[in-house]
């Protein structure tokens, strides 16, 4: 992403302004950030319907304002007004054929020098935006290694909060397992099992069904493990929400992770063990196009999830 962007314009609390005038006091940075809340959404544009598709906004701003919520900090905005200021922003900012990729997020209001923001403090919420390449249907795939830096425990912070402060744990993770050679870590939780990858859940499929680890496994509520495992079972896929030890990692027939940014993304090793035969398994690369149709539009199963984009009128 080019660091200037003269050309775009940012959402903040309530307002559109040029995105290079998006800025804060060095005093907003640092402790402040511990309590600021995020989210990553896509938008996919649909070929079919000559239409950009907001993919489960409103479960995401939900998430966005619920994670606020644990954070103590006050968001002056609902889920609705965050919608429609996402759904704006995207009329202005996309362009035919490509897919945008939603960035809200909010954060303390005012300068922060104390290491306790204190409870009640009002958040600003923006919403950023950049253009992103799907990787649906593209053969795509990857490799993990458990992470040496276990998950951090989801009662001392808990993961279902998508805060920024939760990433550390993250970044170590990731950093080891790109040192180790893999692509991705996958975390254990403090009683050896299996909880989630540093931006992606995960999911291990054995014998035809698909399991994924339980929320109380210490995991992010994902909206994507939610709509694939609702897109498997309304294909006659066998489910299973439930604690996953590291060794079924081992012997698993496929594994995929699953989020927003990773959409549907088959394994293919993990510590060195080929997960099967090496390659995308056939229930991952079902679950990879049922989850493409939806998103792009190309059936109308489940319109409950999209919102569709009005491009902006250029003038003249
Ligand atoms: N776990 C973590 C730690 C994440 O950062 C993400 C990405 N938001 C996910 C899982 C996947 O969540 P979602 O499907 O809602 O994007």
């Amino acid at each position: 992403m080019p660091a200037d962007r003269p050309d775009r314009v940012i959402w903040r609390n309530g307002e559109f302004i040029p995105w290079n005038e998006a800025v804060v006091h060095v005093n907003a940075v640092g402790h402040a950030s511990v309590s600021a809340a995020f989210e990553g959404v896509h938008s996919y544009w649909s070929p079919q319907r000559g239409q950009l598709l907001g993919f489960r906004f409103r479960d995401h701003m939900q998430r966005m304002l619920d994670s606020l919520r644990l954070s103590w900090l006050a968001p002056p905005f609902d889920a609705d007004e965050l919608v429609a200021a996402a759904v704006e922003l995207l009329r202005r900012v996309s362009e035919p054929g490509r897919d945008v990729y939603v960035r809200p997020w909010g954060f303390a209001a005012g300068l922060h020098r104390e290491q306790m923001v204190p409870a009640g403090t009002p958040a600003e919420i923006v919403i950023d935006s950049w253009d992103f390449e799907s990787k649906l249907g593209r053969g795509r795939t990857c490799t993990l290694a458990v992470s040496s830096w276990p998950r951090f425990n989801t009662n001392a912070s808990p993961a279902t909060m998508k805060v920024f402060a939760n990433y550390h744990n993250g970044r170590l993770g990731t950093i080891d397992a790109r040192r180790r050679g893999a692509d991705w870590p996958i975390f254990t939780n403090g009683n050896g099992e299996v909880t989630e990858s540093s931006g992606a859940c995960i999911a291990v499929i054995k014998d035809g069904v698909v399991a994924t680890p339980d929320l109380s496994s210490g995991v992010l509520d994902s909206i994507t493990r939610r709509t694939v495992l609702q897109l498997a079972e309304e294909a006659g896929i066998p489910t299973q929400t439930r604690r996953i030890d590291r060794t079924e990692l081992y012997l698993a027939d496929e594994i995929f992770l699953v989020g927003t940014a990773a959409e549907i993304l088959p394994a293919v090793e993990v510590d060195g063990f080929p997960i099967g035969t090496g390659q995308a398994g056939p229930v991952t690369r079902q679950l990879e196009a049922a989850y493409h149709d939806v998103v792009r539009g190309v059936v109308d199963s489940h319109e409950e999830w999209l919102v569709p984009v009005e491009r902006a009128r250029v003038a003249g």
